[in-house]
């Protein structure tokens, strides 16, 4: 999969590109990210890559000819190809886990990286296919929600983290056929009680469930006996019950239209029934307690 990041800021990149699972992942060829610099695609002699508001206000804007021939610098190296070309804004779609898996069913996606008061309307009107937002709070630039989304598509690449499986695991994830198999597989063997489960796409997007190591014990406190017991279909059992219950307590709007087994939805139940403080569960999803 390859990344091509429109940006100012090239070298801003360097450190992030340069730990762990990134690193590894370039070195491991399942992508590359390429930094192109937007002053390369200014003609002045000043490289000028922004200008005042029209309008009046505070600050500058990035002017849309630079973005424009940047774009179409990249449409020329594959004309064949489409690909998202994604303008990173905190007016953007909520990126979400089940957004990474999306891209990371891409071979390329670009990433416009703004800066300043913002990028020309008319490069998210015309050029762009999509923005995306890292979430409801305003950044200086497009540099960190780009790294950021780069870090969490490319984890999801075949072959790029150790155990194929540990990323089907964690909080969010979104099994789904065809994206990555194993996590089909993962998913069904984590949900007790389930068997239509098996037939199409599925959603897991649970919070994880707790993680323990050694030492068993420590200042007295100790890991759960269960993870202790050899009993691999209790200790699934237990991890599916605390995912449910951690999701429940502290995002119940995941849990919103997700497919709950019977014994799932009696664990609730009794949950619920522990609960003294009412505990707000959105309306929307297919189930109600
Ligand atoms: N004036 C804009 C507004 O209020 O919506 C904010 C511009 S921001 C200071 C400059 C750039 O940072 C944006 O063009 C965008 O590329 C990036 N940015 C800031 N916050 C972001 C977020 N939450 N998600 C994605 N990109 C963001």
């Amino acid at each position: 999969m390859t990344f091509d990041v429109i940006t100012i800021f090239a070298d801003f990149f360097r450190s992030v590109l340069e730990y762990g699972v990134l690193k590894r992942a370039l070195a491991g060829g399942q992508a590359h990210i390429r930094l192109h610099d937007l002053r390369e695609f200014t003609e002045d002699g000043h490289r000028t890559v922004d200008d005042r508001p029209f309008g009046g206000g505070p600050g500058m804007v990035f002017k849309p000819e630079p973005i424009f021939k940047a774009v179409a610098a990249l449409e020329s190296e594959s004309p064949d190809q489409r690909f998202p070309v994604i303008l990173l804004s905190p007016q953007g779609r909520p990126f979400t886990q089940a957004l990474a898996e999306e891209l990371a069913s891409e071979e390329r996606v670009a990433l416009i990286c703004g800066r300043y008061e913002g990028v020309d309307e008319r490069i998210a009107e015309h050029v762009a296919t999509q923005e995306i937002s890292i979430g409801d709070f305003v950044l200086s630039g497009g540099e960190l929600p780009a790294a950021l989304i780069m870090e969490s598509v490319i984890r999801l690449l075949p072959g790029v983290l150790g155990n194929e499986e540990s990323a089907c695991q964690e909080s969010f994830a979104e099994a789904s056929a065809g994206v990555r198999p194993s996590c089909v597989r993962a998913a069904l063997v984590t949900a007790p009680g389930q068997s239509s489960r098996a037939a199409g796409p599925l959603r897991h997007g649970l919070l994880d469930f707790p993680h323990y190591t050694r030492p068993a014990e420590y200042h007295g406190w100790r890991v759960p006996e269960v993870l202790l017991s050899g009993n691999h279909q209790e200790i699934r059992r237990w991890r599916r019950r605390r995912a449910l219950e951690k999701t429940w307590r502290r995002r119940p709007d995941l849990l919103a239209g997700f497919p709950l087994s019977e014994e799932e939805r009696r664990w609730l139940e009794a949950l619920r029934a522990e609960e003294r403080e009412p505990v707000v569960i959105p309306s929307s999803g297919e189930w109600e307690l």
